[in-house]
């Protein structure tokens, strides 16, 4: 019986009778991080780490949250269950299984640079190692983040001297938090959508010191907005709330961004290639740290990246997961939030 078994409700392990960021609902939960295609509704119980727990009461609602540190295991029918940093958002796990010697890491989403906020990712053994291959391509390759936050003020500063505001489409819960620094640096006002100011204030609630941001009320004049920083999610462009910074530049925090094509695509005026995920190098290098014998790709290339494996000798193979719409999600999360908050 192997520990894992991919079942059409998720990752699940039979010795421990529990489910790994589970697609349908289920009685016992293990969640690695807070994005919605990771952390569905309708479970009994969950387990995640201590700093996603705020995230999905934001998200899910009142349910049965257990938390836990880094590497505190929980015992489950004589299964460990312990969390490692994932480095990919706050509180993004890697989940770490261990019965009779025998170890499992389910790495959820996961980048190997160190973002500074989210807590930095941590390499462990295993014995078999399923990774997320969202850029799986050897055409991945990301710059360094201070260099493309450079970009990014430049571009700020390019735009204000045009007279347009400068809107940066990013996902409420990651890439919102992560461009925030940066942007706070430039010393002009940072206006948020509404599904990014509840993610903010909730994490500032959880005691995060995030720069601040204001929130767009009715209040608002046009004159305040004229010439500022917006961060909104990717569903609000082109939507009539983007109309009231008119006239403005949009620009897409993505790793999609990286292929020039995209930006042409999204009719945006910049593509800046920031990503939450590991890019090839990224993946390679942690797949040789673990040290495994066998790994599974799941949502991504994990055709490319797992034949690529094998070429190298590290046995690979894929597995198919409903993982991998986080911006669709997203999506349905602030279609709702403009209807809310049509101003
Ligand atoms: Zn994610
Ligand atoms: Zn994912």
């Amino acid at each position: 019986m192997p520990l894992i078994e991919f079942s059409n409700k998720g990752l699940y392990c039979p010795q421990g009778n529990f489910y790994i960021d589970p697609w349908k609902p289920v009685d016992f939960a293990v969640i690695s991080h807070g994005h919605s295609d990771h952390a569905r509704w309708g479970s009994k119980k969950y387990l995640c780490h201590h700093d996603t727990k705020p995230i999905l009461q934001l998200r899910l609602g009142e349910n049965e949250y257990h938390s836990v540190g880094w590497n505190e295991p929980v015992f489950m029918n004589g299964v460990s269950i312990s969390l490692f940093p994932a480095g990919h958002i706050i509180g993004s796990a890697q989940v770490r299984i261990e019965y009779k010697g025998e170890v499992w890491v389910f790495t959820g989403d996961y980048k190997t640079e160190d973002d500074g906020i989210s807590t930095a990712y941590e390499p462990v053994k295993c014995n078999t190692f399923i990774t997320e291959s969202t850029f799986g391509l050897p055409i991945y390759k990301w710059k360094p983040q201070d260099e493309i936050f450079e970009e990014m003020k430049n571009w700020i500063y390019t735009n204000k001297s045009n007279g347009k505001s400068s809107i940066f489409i990013a996902y409420s819960l990651g890439k919102a938090q992560r461009i925030l620094k940066p942007l706070a640096e430039t010393g002009f006002p940072i206006y948020a959508h509404g599904a990014v100011y509840n993610m903010h204030t909730t994490l500032q609630s959880a005691g995060w010191a995030l720069p601040d941001v204001k929130r767009i009320t009715t209040e608002t004049t046009k004159e305040e907005l004229k010439e500022c920083i917006v961060i909104a999610p990717s569903s609000a462009e082109g939507s009539p709330w983007m109309k009231r910074f008119s006239p403005y530049a949009t620009g897409i925090c993505s790793g999609w961004m990286q292929v020039r094509g995209n930006v042409r695509r999204k009719n945006a005026d910049a593509g800046f290639a920031l990503s939450d995920h590991c890019d090839w190098e990224g993946l390679l290098t942690a797949v040789k740290a673990t040290g495994a014998e066998k790994v599974y790709a799941t949502h991504g290339f994990q055709s490319t990246f797992s034949k690529y494996l094998n070429e190298l000798g590290i046995e690979a193979g894929e597995v198919k997961t409903e993982y991998g719409n986080e911006e669709q999600s997203e999506n349905e999360n602030v279609n709702s939030e403009v209807v809310n908050s049509e101003l």
